[in-house]
C-alpha cells in the first residue's frame, strides 16, 4: 500500500478507509493500491506544513537556496524522465510521447522558477522625502493547499509547487484520486533533493472528503486548485469562510476560428490536434471549431476523414496516436453528451461510438467524434465535454466569428487561423480568452501567464504572475530622522 508523506516521513493512513485501487484506463488492470487519508491525516499534514513555515529552518532559507533546491529537483526529474513518462502513460492513458513531453515541460517549469526565486527582491519606492527609506518586499503567503486534476497530473501540479516553494511557502499536495502515481514520484524526488521535513506534504484520497477537509482547514492560508468549474465554485465558497487566498484554473470551451484564407491543410491538421490530443481531455482543447462558410463543407469532410484514421491503442505502444479516456465513469459522461447532442439536432459526421477493435474492449475508449450543424444553445457547444468530441459552427463575417468565439461562459484559450495579419491581430484582441494562438494551437511556455477570463478561473499560473500568486507584498516604510509631528498641539501648548 502506498503511504502518505507527512513531515518528511512516509506514513500509513490513520483512518479505517480501505486503500484505493488505481486502474490502468487502457485495460482496467490494477496498477497500485494507495492509502486514503483521514481527517486526522489532513490535520497532521497541515500541522507539519504550519510548523515548518512558522518555526522551521525553511523560513530562513535564502531565495537562492530555494532556487538551488528547485534545480536539484529538475535534475532528478531529468534522471527519471523515462520512468515518470511511463507512469503518466499507465495512469492516464496518454501516449508515452506525450508523457515525455509532460516531463520535459515540468523540468522547464522547475528551472524557470528556480531562476525567478531570487530575481526580484522587491522595489524601492521614491516617497520624495530623503529622510525616508520605503520599500516593497515579497513574503511567502504561508501554508498552501495544492489540488490537481487527472489530465496532466504532474504538469498541472508543477505550475503550483515550483512557484510556491520558490516563494518560500510550505505545501500540502492533493493529487487527483484517479491519477496520483506521478505525484508520489515527484514527492520522493523532492525528499531526495533535500527539501526539509514538513515543507512538502502529500495527502491521497477523494476530493469531496480529503480535498474539502484540506480546503476548509484553518491552518491553510492559500488554496490553488486546477479542476472543473463545479468543484472550483465549491472550493471558492469553502475558502471564503477564512478569507483564504484562492487561485482557480478551471475548464474551457475553447474556440478554434478558421478563416477561408488560412492554409487549409495546416488548419485541418491543427484542428485535429487541438480537439483530439489526449482524447480531448485538455482544458484548452479546441473543442469548438468555427469555420468560414466558403470552406466549411470541405473542411468538415477532411477533418472527419482524418479523425477516422486516428489510431487508438495502448499509450505505451509507439504506433498509438490516442489513448483511452481516463475512467469508465468519465467515458459514460461523454457518451451522454453525445446522445444529447444528437437529440438536440447536431449532425454526427463521424465517431460517437466505442471502437470495434476487440483488443480495446476492456479499455475506456471512444472514437474521435465530429459534430456539424452546431448552434450556440446546444449543450455539446456550451458545456465542457472533456472528451474526443469537436463541434463545428459556421460563420460569414469577422464580426460573426468573434461573436461565436466569445459566446461562452468560459474564457481559457482560443485560436485564429488566417493569412491576413491584420485580421489575426483584430480577432486576437477581440477574443475574451486568457491565451490566443494565431496560426498555431496548444503551445505554452513557462515564461508566459496561463489562466482564464470568465468562469475559466481566478488568477494566473506561470510567468511572473504565477510566482506572485504565492507572495504577499509588504510595504516597509522607515523614517530615518524621526521628530515630533505636532499634528495635535493641545498638550504641548498647555
Ligand atoms: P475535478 O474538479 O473533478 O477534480 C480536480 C481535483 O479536485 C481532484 O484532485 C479532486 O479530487 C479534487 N476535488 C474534487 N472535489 C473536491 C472538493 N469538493 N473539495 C476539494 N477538492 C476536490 O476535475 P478533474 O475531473 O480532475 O479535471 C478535469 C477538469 O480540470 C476539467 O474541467 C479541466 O478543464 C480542468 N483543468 C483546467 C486546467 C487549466 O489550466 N485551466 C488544466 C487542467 C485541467
Amino acid at each position: 500500500m502506498q503511504d502518505l508523506f507527512v513531515n518528511g516521513r512516509w506514513v500509513g493512513s490513520s483512518g479505517s478507509a480501505p486503500g484505493r485501487v488505481i486502474l490502468n484506463p487502457y485495460d482496467g488492470s490494477q496498477l497500485r493500491t494507495v492509502s486514503e487519508a483521514s481527517d486526522e491525516d489532513v490535520d497532521n499534514a497541515v500541522g507539519a506544513a504550519r510548523s515548518a513555515f512558522d518555526d522551521g529552518p525553511w523560513r530562513s532559507t535564502s531565495a537562492r537556496e530555494r532556487g538551488t533546491l528547485l534545480r536539484s529537483i529538475a535534475a532528478l526529474l531529468v534522471r527519471d524522465r523515462e520512468d515518470i513518462a511511463r507512469i503518466e502513460s499507465l495512469d492516464t492513458g496518454k501516449t508515452l510521447a506525450e508523457g515525455r513531453i509532460d516531463v520535459d515541460d515540468v523540468v522547464a517549469v522547475f528551472e524557470y522558477y528556480a531562476g525567478l526565486a531570487d530575481a526580484d527582491a522587491g522595489r524601492v519606492v521614491d516617497t520624495g522625502n530623503p529622510d525616508v527609506v520605503s520599500r516593497v518586499v515579497h513574503e511567502p503567503v504561508g501554508v498552501c493547499a495544492l489540488i490537481a486534476p487527472w489530465n496532466y497530473p504532474l504538469l498541472q501540479l508543477s505550475w503550483k509547487v515550483a512557484p510556491a516553494l520558490a516563494a518560500g511557502n510550505t505545501v500540502v499536495i492533493k493529487p487527483s484520486e484517479v491519477t496520483p502515481l506521478s505525484t508520489i514520484h515527484l514527492v520522493k524526488l523532492a525528499d531526495e533533493a533535500g527539501i526539509p521535513p514538513g515543507v512538502v506534504n502529500l495527502l491521497l484520497g477523494s476530493g469531496p472528503d480529503v480535498g474539502s477537509s484540506l480546503v476548509s482547514h484553518p491552518g491553510v492560508d492559500l488554496v490553488s486548485f486546477t479542476g472543473g468549474l463545479a468543484t472550483g465554485k465549491k472550493i471558492m465558497a469553502l475558502a471564503a469562510a477564512d478569507v483564504k487566498r484562492v487561485a482557480l484554473e478551471l475548464g474551457g470551451k475553447n474556440p478554434n476560428v478558421v478563416f477561408a484564407d488560412a492554409n487549409f491543410d495546416t488548419a485541418v491538421d491543427y484542428a485535429l490536434a487541438a480537439a483530439f490530443l489526449h482524447s480531448g481531455q485538455v482544458c484548452s482543447a479546441g473543442s469548438r471549431l468555427i469555420v468560414q462558410d466558403s470552406i466549411h463543407d470541405r473542411f468538415v469532410a477532411e477533418l472527419a476523414r482524418r479523425a477516422d484514421a486516428i489510431r487508438l491503442g495502448n499509450g505505451l505502444d509507439d504506433t498509438t496516436e490516442c489513448g483511452p479516456l481516463v475512467s469508465s465513469e468519465h467515458r459514460a459522461k461523454v457518451e451522454r453528451y453525445i446522445e444529447v447532442a444528437v437529440d438536440e439536432g447536431a449532425r454526427l459526421v463521424t465517431g460517437g461510438h466505442r471502437p470495434d477493435d476487440p483488443e480495446l474492449a476492456d479499455g475506456y475508449f471512444l472514437r474521435p467524434t465530429v459534430f456539424a450543424d452546431c448552434r450556440s444553445g446546444m449543450s455539446i457547444v456550451r458545456d465542457e465535454v472533456f472528451g474526443p468530441v469537436v463541434t463545428v459552427e459556421r460563420f460569414e463575417t469577422e464580426a460573426d466569428a468573434v461573436r461565436l468565439a466569445n459566446d461562452t461562459e468560459y474564457g481559457l484559450a482560443g485560436a485564429v487561423w488566417t493569412s491576413d495579419a491584420s485580421v489575426a491581430q483584430r480577432v486576437a484582441t477581440a477574443l475574451r480568452h486568457g491565451t490566443v494562438w494565431i496560426n498555431d494551437y496548444h503551445p505554452y511556455v513557462p515564461q508566459a501567464e496561463w489562466g482564464g477570463f470568465g468562469k475559466s478561473g481566478v488568477g494566473r499560473e506561470l510567468g511572473p504572475s504565477g510566482l506572485d500568486e504565492y507572495r504577499e507584498a509588504k510595504h516597509i516604510y522607515q523614517n530615518i530622522r524621526p521628530a515630533p509631528m505636532r499634528w495635535f498641539t493641545g498638550a504641548t501648548d498647555g
